[in-house]
């Protein structure tokens, strides 16, 4: 109930209360006046009786008086007295309605009755003398007759004021008793009024006002210290009080959801801040297994909760093969082929789960464990989300993720993308500085590796043989008379002619060498543990094949293209940093003697340096 309404109420109860006891307060003073009045009544009454029993026996004692002397003046007298009687008796009979009962009436009457006998027994008398018969009026006079006449009527008068004292002392009890009753039930309401009172006082005050507001005072404190788990419950009450807690709950609320923005802007920039840490370091990968490491070290961070694997795609075996794990995934094999994936089958990304009913991927059912039924608290089913990942339309890789089912996580699925779409511009980059790198590494006329590759290579290589002290050979090879040849049948043609020799150089070297362009029509063949006349045997080859073969250019068929070669070993015909200079020089030497053919190389010897 509402304060206004309790205080509506006991306003209103008490002025019914106070008008009560003002009432019965009136009723008390009421019945002391019927007291009151019953007791001048009968003073009045006893007083007119006891007038009347004087005067009676004051007129017959002055008609005595006058029938004995024979005085007027007694007469006079006599008349006088017998006109208060007549006075009384008026009043006493007047007062009939002041309350006299009929019994007191009838004695009251009787008296009078038996007064007005007498009077007419004493104007006889009176006349009688008045005639001369003063024998007779003295008899009337002092007959017995007439004396027991005036014994009835002062016996008459006794009882009619017995009468009255009788009723009169009933009418004073019932007023006492009816002012005691008033005035009791008066206290009581007037008592009943201060409880109220002090009960509503009590109640609106204390347990009302004062307990909720220092309730209320505490919440809002509290509130104000950002404490957001004060109860506001208890205040159930329809009244004032509760509005303002109404008010206060709203505040809290606000308050509340004002935490939950800050701790998920929070959350959400400590992410973005991963997100970028990760995208820097990815983005300096200089390897895919370095990308592997990055995308295990923050997924977990950037996901928490979702194991998931990266995959890789390996264009030569035509399978995704696993580069790296996090937080063991429950399914997906290491390994499948594309087709096994709708997302990649799609290009998109594609999500199975008992949230998400959809087609489940091959490489789910292959993997070695099922998806768990539940989250990592407990709670919902997992979903597997797959996510292509690609560079100018080709897939490069697949990121796949085991998200638990829910609200909580459903935000991941757009961070799972952009992820995908950071750790592909990575492998595309990656790809495209690899592809620059081959490029610039690569000779463009024939595709074999030019000279800055060998300078590396080589330099590897040796490094290599040092510690496995394995031997390193080197063929090097001069195209006899090509400025001939370009002459006879033009730049283009000896272009052709340079690729072939290319080919057939890279024919005799898949199995255990590098080719590489030295540069114009030289070339440099190493290959790395193979002995002196191994490499001898297989310069020797590749002349004959050059020689045997028939080059043709728009239906222009050439013959006779020759090359000369020398061969040089490391260590067994020269130390490794004369490697390439002794090879040549051996190819000078073929130049020099005819062309055409296979000189071994040599260490030159004191001699030679003075011939
Ligand atoms: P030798 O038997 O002594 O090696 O004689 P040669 O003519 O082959 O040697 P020379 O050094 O005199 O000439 C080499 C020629 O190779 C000159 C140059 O025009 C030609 N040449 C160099 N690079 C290319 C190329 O990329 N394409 C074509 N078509 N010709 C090239
Ligand atoms: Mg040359
Ligand atoms: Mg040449």
């Amino acid at each position: 109930m509402r304060l206004s309404t309790i205080t509506h109420t006991a306003y209103v109860t008490t002025v019914v209360l106070s008008m009560i006891t003002g009432a019965t307060m009136l009723m008390a003073s009421s019945a002391l006046d019927e007291e009151r009045a019953a007791v001048a009544n009968r003073y009045a009454f006893d007083k007119a009786s006891f007038e009347l029993d004087v005067e009676i026996f004051h007129m017959s004692d002055k008609a005595r008086e006058y029938v004995i002397t024979g005085n007027e003046e007694y007469l006079e007298d006599y008349g006088v007295v017998v006109a208060a009687l007549r006075d009384t008796e008026d009043r006493l009979q007047h007062m009939e309605d002041a309350g006299a009962t009929e019994i007191e009436l009838a004695t009251l009457t009787e008296a009078i009755d038996q007064a007005n006998r007498l009077t007419n027994e004493q104007k006889q008398a009176i006349e009688a003398f008045q005639n001369g018969d003063a024998e007779t009026a003295r008899d009337i006079l002092y007959s017995d007759h007439y004396e027991a006449e005036l014994d009835l009527i002062n016996s008459d008068v006794l009882r009619f004021q017995a009468l009255l004292d009788q009723r009169t002392a009933t009418e004073i009890e019932q007023a006492v008793q009816a002012s005691r009753t008033w005035k009791t039930i008066s206290e009581l309401v007037l008592g009943l009024t201060a409880l109220m009172f002090l009960g509503v006082l009590y109640f609106v005050l204390k347990r009302r006002i004062l307990r909720p507001v220092s309730r209320l005072s505490d919440v809002v404190t509290r509130l104000a210290d950002q404490d957001y788990d004060v109860d506001l419950s208890n205040f159930h009450n329809r009244d004032e009080i509760s509005d303002m807690a109404k008010a206060v709950r709203i505040f809290r609320e606000n308050g509340l959801e004002r935490r939950r923005l800050e701790e998920k802007l929070e959350r959400d920039l400590k992410l973005k801040t991963v997100l970028s840490r990760m995208t820097h370091r990815v983005q300096a990968c200089e390897s895919k297994d370095e990308v592997a490491d990055v995308v295990r070290l923050f997924l977990p961070a950037i996901l928490p909760g979702c194991p998931g694997r990266l995959y890789l795609f390996e264009k030569t075996d035509n399978i995704m093969r696993q580069a790296s794990e996090w937080l063991v995934p429950a399914d997906s094999a290491a390994r499948f082929g594309p087709m096994d994936c709708w997302a990649l089958r799609r290009g998109t990304l594609h999500q199975h789960g008992a949230d998400q009913p959809d087609m489940p991927c091959e490489h789910l059912r292959s993997g070695e464990g099922k998806l768990p039924e539940s989250g990592p608290e407990g709670g919902g089913a997992v979903s597997s989300v797959c996510v292509p990942l690609t560079a100018q339309r080709e897939v490069i890789g697949l990121l796949y993720c085991e998200m638990p089912d829910g609200p909580a996580y459903r935000a991941h699925e757009h961070y799972i993308v952009m992820l995908a779409e950071n750790i592909s511009l990575s492998l595309a980059n990656m790809g495209l500085r690899e592809e620059l790198q081959e490029q610039a590494m690569a000779d463009s006329l024939t595709g074999l590796a030019n000279r800055r590759q060998l300078e590396q290579r080589l330099g590897a290589l040796l490094r290599d043989s040092q510690h496995t002290e394995r031997c390193v050979s080197c063929i090097m090879m001069d195209v006899d008379h090509f400025k001939m040849l370009n002459d006879t049948y033009g730049h283009d043609k000896g272009d052709d002619v340079l690729r072939e020799i290319a080919r057939i150089l890279q024919s005799h070297t898949r199995e255990d060498g590098l080719a590489f362009r030295y540069g114009g029509e030289e070339f440099v063949i190493l290959l790395p543990g193979v002995e002196t006349e191994d490499a001898l045997l297989r310069a020797e080859a590749i002349r004959s094949d050059i020689a045997a073969h028939r080059f043709h250019h728009d239906g222009i068929v050439i013959d006779g293209v020759t090359a000369s070669f020398g061969v040089s070993t490391s260590p067994d015909i020269c130390p490794d940093t004369r490697l390439v200079p002794t090879a040549d020089a051996a190819l000078y030497e073929s130049k020099t003697s005819g062309r055409n053919r296979v000189t071994r190389g040599w260490v030159a010897s004191s001699t030679d340096k003075v011939a």
